[in-house]
């Protein structure tokens, strides 16, 4: 890897460690060459696929963004929408695929948005489930009642 410094075509790694529970590996690097020191991270790849036929990689932060609209006014803090992103990217990444939907990013958001906020959850589900009516809303709140009984 080049030293972002002086462009030096090599470098070494001084120190690596996990991070993430695994999911990342963090390494320090020297360059011999203006021995300044830089980090870089390593994790398995992971593509979305959008529905305008773009992929990118997958990033915590828009699943954050996207699930804070949704949490709006609600009482849910940047600790809980961190933590719920990560449980995200381990269900997608349990699955054993290295590309995905977008929509099915959508999808793996419900579960643990249903854990956290119920408001926000029914919010985002009328989104990525599309609900067009009262009736899917009535549904999907009946759902919610009939686990909250279990
Ligand atoms: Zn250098």
């Amino acid at each position: 890897m080049h030293c972002p410094f002086c462009r030096n075509e090599d470098s070494r790694v001084v120190d690596s460690r996990t991070a993430d529970d695994g999911m990342t590996i963090r390494r320090r690097r020297q360059c011999p060459a203006c021995n300044k020191r830089f980090s870089t991270t390593e994790s398995a790849s992971l593509a979305v696929h959008k529905r305008s036929g773009v992929s990118e990689p997958f990033s915590r932060s828009k699943v954050i963004s996207g699930v804070r609209k949704a949490c709006q006014g609600r009482p849910v803090t940047d600790d809980q929408l961190a933590v719920l992103a990560q449980r995200v990217e381990e269900a997608i990444r349990l699955k054993g695929v290295s590309e995905i939907d977008a929509h099915d990013v959508g999808l793996a958001i419900l579960q643990p948005l249903k854990e956290l906020d119920l408001v926000a959850y029914l919010r985002f589900a009328s989104v990525y489930r599309g609900f067009d009516c009262l009736e899917d809303f009535e549904s999907a709140i009946e759902e919610l009642r009939t686990e909250g009984e279990k």
